[in-house]
């Protein structure tokens, strides 16, 4: 699919206040730096669209960007920030949950992990939140760039088995470099697919 225009919509700290959900939505989310605002960028092909390395855990929005006037893209604000207080988190968990829970249009949810890792308990307890509500997610190994391909492989196959002790069958997973422009295009094929269906 080619992003032909792509508009940020609004950003809010409200679930109440979101657009109308009359679009198919794909909501991008992960740890604090994972590198979701440059993969946005990189997928939109806009340098400035989400803004990159702001300060974490400072203001916790959802921002609704609208694709191609067709579909939107919504950006989650990171987790797992290290300079936050214990009240901002369940702030942070009250806001997303309320979000990924009732939102009627929400398609799929991206999870974003950092491939320079091994896997990390925040983010396997966050993919089995998701499937414990039944809510469908695809993974996302971000800054696939930033060592070898042998590495991102391993790295990849540990977060896969350490799904497995919870689940049946893992989610497709897609290999990612904002820095390359690389998988990408597979990311919004599955958007493309999941929009036929
Ligand atoms: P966010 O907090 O998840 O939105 O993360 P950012 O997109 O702001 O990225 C955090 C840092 O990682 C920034 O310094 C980015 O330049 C860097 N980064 C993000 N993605 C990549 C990538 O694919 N390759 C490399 N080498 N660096 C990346």
């Amino acid at each position: 699919m080619l992003i032909k225009s792509a508009e940020f919509v609004c950003s809010n700290t409200d679930v109440r206040q979101l657009p109308a959900p009359q679009l198919p939505e794909y909501a991008f989310i992960g740890r604090s730096n994972v590198g979701k605002s440059s993969l946005i960028n990189a997928m939109t092909r806009r340098k400035g669209l989400a803004k990159t390395s702001q300060k974490p855990g400072k203001t916790q929005l959802i921002n609704h960007f609208i694709m191609n006037e067709d579909w939107y893209l919504v950006d989650l604000p990171g987790y797992g920030f290290a300079q936050t207080s214990k009240k901002n988190r369940s702030e942070w968990e009250k806001f997303i949950r309320a979000y990924l829970t009732k939102r009627e249009n929400l398609q799929c949810i991206f999870v974003l992990i950092d491939s320079r890792h091994e896997p990390q308990k925040i983010d396997v307890d966050f993919c089995c939140w998701l499937g414990e509500q039944g809510l469908p997610f695809l993974l996302v190994f971000t800054k696939a760039d930033k060592q070898s391909a042998v590495k991102t492989d391993q790295n990849v196959a540990k977060f896969r088995k350490a799904l497995l002790k919870f689940f049946e069958e893992v989610p497709q997973h897609f290999i990612t470099s904002s820095e390359l422009k690389t998988g990408t295009d597979e990311i919004l094929a599955a958007i493309h697919e999941v929009n036929l269906n």
